[in-house]
This record gives structure tokens, C-alpha cells and sequence, in this order.
């Protein structure tokens, strides 16, 4: 295997909220794992590449995604309140790159308007929440304006990350009669904090339903003790866990890959320990913009035509239908 070496161009960036969870250095802390760089990241597998999952492929207008019928996302930021070092889109996103301008957002709303099947809008980046509340508010009247439009979708780091930027102004922006829904991007439960939980407060009192997305990262979050503590609190916070990401092929990320064998182990120990109200579903994005798949691990097998073997949480394999 061919391994290049490069200088990453990754920026650096860290909140004072985020510092304040750090507590060891880059070798031992999940927390800082996630934001400082490590030498490893200089290693460029030969499968890696700028778009990772395809965007590019699928995106008619500049900001928007359409790789599924009824959904698209609408890159409305290209910054982010942190940078995270194992980010699918890093080489799209940063301080060196240009949001879009205001004839770009109007092209893009003009697209979703035009597209009757578009029933969902997921607002992404970069981060939205990095936008102003009156430049988000703008957004978002555009899209509750238009009839096909039922859902606004936001996914963001800035609840865990930059806690103070859930202002009230910021809640009123997200308080609409079309549901609105925050997909809190966390990887560990030691980014919870006193702030962190007072902004998930707001922002359902706000009226927004609350999911969470991880991504499943090697020497961070990948021990089911971990993941287990992480779920369970972002549920007594209201937040339903909702994807645990396998980790993308975006360059100088490999030390942060682990094997899906490992996830599925890890999903398997999670599934009758944890309630299934706290259970993500472990995803797979298909390299080159084929969408995603759930890896979740199997547990019925056909062994013939109709009859299957289910196996429980404990490792026991029950006939279906039952025998008698
Ligand atoms: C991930 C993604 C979505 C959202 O997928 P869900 O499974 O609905 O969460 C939508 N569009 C694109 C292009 C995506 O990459
Ligand atoms: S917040 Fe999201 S888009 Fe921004 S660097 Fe982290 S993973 Fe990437």
C-alpha cells in the first residue's frame, strides 16, 4: 500500500467551551482527539479523497445536494464554530473557503421551489448555526414558504461546541409552525456540560425536535461503555440518538477508522443493554454518492424457504416461526 505525506491544511480551531472539557492531551482525551492534530494525519491512505461521499456528483446548483428524491441538503455555511479533525468535508469547508453569496442562496431556494418532490430541506455546511439568527431566520422563512417544504433539518456541532451561540434570538429564529428538527452532532459524553444541556433545554422548549448523529471514531468513542453513557444521557436530554456514523475515506483520517466488524460488535453489546430508544442506527456512506446504508448487524438468518433462526441479545438462536 501506497502512503503519500502531506502537510494537512485543516484549520485548527477550538471554542473556550470546548478547551474547558479537554482533560489529558491528544494521546488520552476523546475530547481533544477530536480537534487537535496528530502527527498520523499527515498519512494519506490511497483511498481517501476531497469528496469522500459523493456530493459533487449530485449537486445541481452550487449549495445544494439531491442524491435523494424527497430530501436535499443546502450547504448554507462553509465555516464551523470548531474544526474537527476526521470531518468528511474538509477539504469543502473552512476559514479558506467562501460561503455563498446572496444571489447563490437565492439560485439554490429557486431550485428547491422549483422541485415539487423536495419534502425536506437539511441545512448543512459547514455549519448553519454559525450564521447569524437574522441570516438563518431569512433562510428559513424562504423555505416555510414554500408549500412542498414540510420539514427544515439542521445539523450542527454549535449546542456541543459553542453552547452560548443558542441565544433566545437563535430560538426564536428555529420557533416555526413546520417542524423543525436539530441533528446535534456529539462523539462523547464528556462533551456534556452544564452549558451543552442548557441549550438542548432551549432548543426544545423552542419547539425543535432533537436528534443526535456520532460519528464512530478509533481511540474516542469506540468502546461500547462509552457509546452506552453517550446515549444514554443525550436521551434524558430529550436528544434521540439517531446515526453513529462510520467514519468516511476524507484524507488524513485513517487513524480514526476502525473496521465495521468492530461497530456491529459494538452495536450487538449496545442492543438489549441499552433501551431502543437510545439506539442509533450505525451508517455506512457509500463512497462516490450512492447514498447511505445501515450496517447493522444481522440478526435472522433464512435457513429455509420461510423459516428463519433469530438470534436474541444473548447470543441465543430461537426457531422462526416458533417449532410448537
Ligand atoms: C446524509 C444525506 C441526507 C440525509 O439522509 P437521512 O438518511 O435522511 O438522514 C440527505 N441528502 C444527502 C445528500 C445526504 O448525504
Ligand atoms: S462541525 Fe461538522 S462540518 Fe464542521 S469540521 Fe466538524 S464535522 Fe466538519
Amino acid at each position: 500500500m501506497s502512503i503519500s505525506l502531506k502537510k494537512s491544511t485543516h484549520p485548527v480551531r477550538l471554542t473556550q467551551a470546548v478547551r474547558d472539557t479537554i482533560k489529558g492531551t491528544v494521546a488520552d482525551d476523546p475530547v481533544a482527539k477530536q480537534y487537535l492534530p496528530q502527527d498520523a494525519e499527515s498519512f494519506i491512505h490511497p483511498l481517501e479523497r476531497r469528496d469522500p461521499i459523493g456530493d459533487d456528483v449530485h449537486t445541481p446548483v452550487k449549495g445544494i445536494v439531491h442524491r435523494y428524491p424527497d430530501r436535499v441538503l443546502f450547504k448554507v455555511a462553509s465555516a464551523c464554530a470548531v474544526y474537527c479533525r476526521y470531518c468528511f468535508r474538509k477539504e469543502m469547508i473552512g476559514p479558506g473557503t467562501k460561503g455563498l453569496l446572496q444571489d447563490e442562496i437565492n439560485a439554490a431556494l429557486q431550485y428547491i421551489r422549483s422541485h415539487k418532490d423536495i419534502w425536506e430541506v437539511i441545512l448543512t455546511g459547514g455549519d448553519p448555526l454559525v450564521l447569524s439568527p437574522r441570516q438563518l431566520s431569512a433562510v428559513i422563512d424562504n423555505l416555510c414558504a414554500i408549500p412542498h417544504v414540510q420539514v427544515v433539518r439542521i445539523h450542527t456541532r454549535v449546542p456541543v461546541a459553542d453552547p452560548q451561540r443558542i441565544t433566545e434570538e437563535l430560538c426564536a429564529a428555529l420557533k416555526r409552525d413546520k417542524a423543525v428538527y436539530v441533528a446535534i452532532h456529539i462523539n462523547h459524553a464528556q462533551e456534556i456540560t452544564d452549558d451543552v444541556r442548557r441549550a438542548l433545554k432551549n432548543l426544545h422548549a423552542a419547539g425543535c425536535v432533537l436528534l443526535s448523529q456520532s460519528v464512530l471514531l478509533k481511540g474516542v468513542n469506540d468502546n461500547t461503555a462509552a457509546l452506552e453513557d453517550l446515549f444514554r444521557q443525550l436521551t434524558a436530554l430529550r436528544v434521540k440518538p439517531y446515526y453513529l456514523h462510520h467514519p468516511d475515506f476524507a484524507p488524513g483520517t485513517s487513524h480514526f477508522r476502525g473496521s465495521i466488524k468492530r461497530g456491529q460488535q459494538i452495536m450487538r453489546e449496545l442492543l438489549g443493554r441499552l433501551s431502543g430508544i437510545a439506539q442509533p442506527t450505525y451508517m455506512l456512506d457509500i463512497p462516490g454518492g450512492f447514498g447511505k446504508v445501515p450496517l447493522t448487524p444481522q440478526y435472522l438468518n433464512e435457513i429455509e424457504d420461510g423459516l428463519y433462526m433469530a438470534e436474541d441479545y444473548q447470543g441465543c438462536k430461537h426457531h422462526y416461526p416458533p417449532k410448537e
